[in-house]
């Protein structure tokens, strides 16, 4: 078969064997390591992704001893019957998979007061001061990595991945900051590499030369002091001469200021800097970071700039992207929009992770789409999120359904959501839902406002509501004023804004319209230069951690904008845990004012008047943007219900407080999976 992707699929030689293609699925704590039946959930998700044509996969991190932090470990005989569930299970679903166990010491992050690290330097992320690890613990900890890694290859393994970067054990004894030691594992950088080099040099003797070993590095660590270019070659090669097959390039650290994997991160932002080191060495080598679609991994793989691809989202959002890719059928990817809500945002809140475009992500013992055992007539009434995720499912399993919409495109807040800078992956998302009505034969009625009566009368078996919501008007004097404006109308252009500009509201999207109202020039998401320059990235130079230093310079329009809200509680501080930081650093770069604790009392000619911490100002503002949350649309359920008609709400219709597009399809496609 001819591909568009031949980079792509074309065979690797790595270790002593060889993987179909260049795609890796990257490692990804999904929190099912933890669960009581860990084994049987992890061999459904591991072999789904399998099936999906995936040529290697890496597991989520596996501690090697007690002090490794992150939850699950191998440490023991007793440890590896849950590990072999999962490793029968990728083999039985495609034989020629490699997967791999990565192996992960958390070091100072471990969360625990019994963490360990080369010095008693606390990471500004860390809840404790690490224990400064004494010579016999470095050397329980390079027998530990052994050991772990031999249970691996018990367990039925091809390979183990360990991870030495984004501030994790092993990178805290390469860089100065947090090796402080001046005995023979600190001080030179010859001594700082000598704890890498001897875990390498004991897991190659411990696993034998028929195993694939992988090892992770920064090769940005995105720290000031962090490594420097000379410092990431040289243990590079010295990895390389001690036995590594494939070295994996890393671009984290995470206490790191500059965002590495969010939305307005550009696609394959980093491959350059994999590229500069793949030609210092003669082993394959990995990139990662924001490659969410085969033509990325084929561009990448075609410049030289890597060997092979790493995709962890994208594996999350859609397990069978490789298969499409191969079959040519790409627009079917369900794409990974790198928000970060239901992954990693999940993970650091220490929840079980799932995927916002794919509830059935970590969930594929109990989400399952099987065919319709009653096949009905069902009308979904809104393509919005929650429409669209429903509508698609449903006709998945056999239900004939006919979807609704009142606009003339599909996607309800979507196509607001697509127009703020950064936010340019929600296209994928519509292009995906788009493909499937077409695929699944759902019969989409665009333009179409319905009521209860037309429903009657076309004889569904059943309606699912799906009108989302009306923004919220707040009572407030003057609220009718002619400087007051909805968000919709800025965002779709319709509405003036001035050049002084209060906007009342700072959720979600009070945030995403003042990163509109403000922005100047490119999206930072779509050029690499814009976003380093926006980020203190300097690709060319790469000075210590790949960054200069300087407080970067954000582009801004000039308008003044200030944000309120009235709860007293830190601006921003509802954002998401792993973006939300990004979007405050950037409109405050921008000059954008966070105000809380706001008590609005009237609108007139001369602008907002309120009261901040009880003191009467005046915001002398040409325009008022309201982003003050939203009310759930009803009438039509109510009316539907009125006439006796069997109707259910989902999304926005269904509940309008804390909405987001996660919930909205979460709760689609579990109805949907039950329908
Ligand atoms: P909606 O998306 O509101 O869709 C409802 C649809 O119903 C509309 O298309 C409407 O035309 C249609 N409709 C209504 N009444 C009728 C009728 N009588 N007949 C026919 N059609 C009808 N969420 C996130 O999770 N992450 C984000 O980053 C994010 N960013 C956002 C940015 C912006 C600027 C905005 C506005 C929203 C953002 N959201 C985000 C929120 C997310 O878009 C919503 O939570 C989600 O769209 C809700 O989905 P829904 O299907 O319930 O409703
Ligand atoms: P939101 O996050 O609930 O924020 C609403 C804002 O309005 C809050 O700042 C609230 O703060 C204020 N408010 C509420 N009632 C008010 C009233 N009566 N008068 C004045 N102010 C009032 O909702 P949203 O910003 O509209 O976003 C909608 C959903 O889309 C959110 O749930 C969000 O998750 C999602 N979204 C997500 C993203 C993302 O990047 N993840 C981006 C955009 C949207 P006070 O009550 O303190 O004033
Ligand atoms: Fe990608 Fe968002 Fe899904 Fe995470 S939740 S995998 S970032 S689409």
């Amino acid at each position: 078969m001819t591909t568009r992707y031949p980079h792509v699929f074309s065979p690797l030689k790595v270790g002593h064997t060889q993987i179909k293609n260049r795609i890796l699925m990257g490692s990804m704590h999904t929190g099912l390591e933890d669960l009581p039946d860990a084994g049987e959930r992890m061999a459904a998700y591991f072999a789904e992704r399998a099936r999906g044509g995936v040529g290697m996969i890496i597991t989520g991190g596996i501690g090697p001893h007690p002090t490794a932090g992150m939850g699950a470990k191998l440490l023991g005989p007793d440890d590896v019957a849950v590990h072999r569930q999962v490793t029968d299970a990728v083999h039985a679903a495609a034989s020629d998979v490699k997967i791999c166990m990565q192996i992960l010491h958390t070091g100072s992050l471990a969360g625990t007061p019994d963490c360990v690290a080369p010095s008693p330097v606390k990471s500004r992320i860390a809840r404790f001061q690490p224990n400064e690890l004494t010579e016999e613990g470095i050397a329980e900890q390079i027998a530990a990595f052994a050991n772990c890694a031999a249970l691996a290859k018990q367990a039925g393994y091809d390979g183990v991945e360990i991870i030495g970067s984004a501030g994790y054990l092993i990178s805290t004894f390469l860089v100065e900051k947090t090796n402080q030691r001046s005995d023979r594992w600190g001080g030179s950088w010859e001594n700082r590499m000598r704890f890498p080099v001897e875990v390498v040099r004991a897991v190659r003797t411990a696993v034998g030369a028929d195993f694939i070993f992988v090892f992770r590095i920064s090769a940005m660590d995105m720290l000031q002091g962090g490594m420097a270019w000379d410092e990431v070659v040289s243990l590079a090669k010295a990895l390389q001469a001690e036995g590594v097959d494939v070295i994996s390039t890393h671009f984290c650290w995470h206490e790191s200021f500059v965002p590495t994997i969010a939305t307005m991160v550009p696609r394959a932002a980093f491959a350059r800097v994999t590229g500069r080191l793949r030609r210092e060495l003669s082993i394959p080598v990995i990139t990662s970071n924001r490659i969410n679609m085969p033509q990325v991994a084929e561009d990448v793989l075609a410049r030289g700039d890597a060997d092979i691809v790493s995709m962890a989202r994208p594996m999350l959002a859609d397990p069978d992207l490789v298969n499409k890719a191969r079959e040519g059928r790409e627009d079917e990817i369900n794409t990974c929009i790198a928000c970060n809500q239901a992954c990693l945002d999940h993970t650091f809140t220490g929840k079980l992770t799932s995927c916002l475009v794919n509830a059935r992500a970590c969930r594929e013992v109990d989400v399952v789409i099987a065919p319709a055992a009653a096949p009905k007539r069902i009308a979904v009434v809104g393509a919005g999120p929650a429409g669209l995720a429903y509508a698609t499912i449903a006709a998945e399993r056999g239900h004939a359904v006919t979807l609704f919409d009142a606009a003339s495109e599909i996607g309800g807040q979507f196509n607001l959501a697509k127009r703020i800078p950064g936010k340019e992956e929600f296209y994928e998302t519509l292009r995906y839902f788009g493909r499937m009505i077409e695929l699944r034969g759902v019969d989409l009625r665009l333009n179409t406002r319905v009521d209860a009566a037309m429903l009657k009368d076309m004889g569904f078996d059943e309606v699912v509501v799906a009108t989302g919501i009306v923004p919220r008007t707040p009572a407030i004097p003057g609220i009718d004023h002619a400087k007051v404006v909805r968000y919709i109308d800025v965002i779709r252009g319709e509405a003036e804004v001035g050049q002084k500009v209060a906007i009342m509201g700072a959720g979600g999207i009070g945030f995403d319209v003042a990163e509109l109202i403000t922005h100047q020039g490119t999206s930072a998401a779509l050029d690499i230069d814009t976003f380093a320059r926006e980020w203190g990235v300097d690709f060319q130079n790469h000075p210590r951690g790949g960054v200069t230093g300087i407080e970067p310079q954000v582009a801004s329009n000039g308008r003044e904008v200030t944000l309120l809200q009235r709860k007293a509680t830190p601006v921003g501080q509802g954002l998401g845990k792993t973006t939300g930081w990004t979007h405050r650093l950037t409109l405050q770069r921008r000059g954008v004012k966070m105000v809380s604790g706001v008590d609005y009392v009237k609108i007139d000619d001369t602008g907002l008047h309120c009261t901040i911490g009880g003191e009467p100002v005046l915001l002398e503002v040409d325009t008022v943007v309201v982003c003050a949350g939203q009310e759930p649309l009803r009438g039509l359920y109510d009316d539907l219900v009125a006439l006796g008609l069997p109707a259910q709400l989902i999304g926005g219709a269904f509940e309008a407080s804390e909405l987001d597009a996660k919930r909205a399809i979460q709760q689609a496609t579990e109805l949907a999976v039950a329908a």
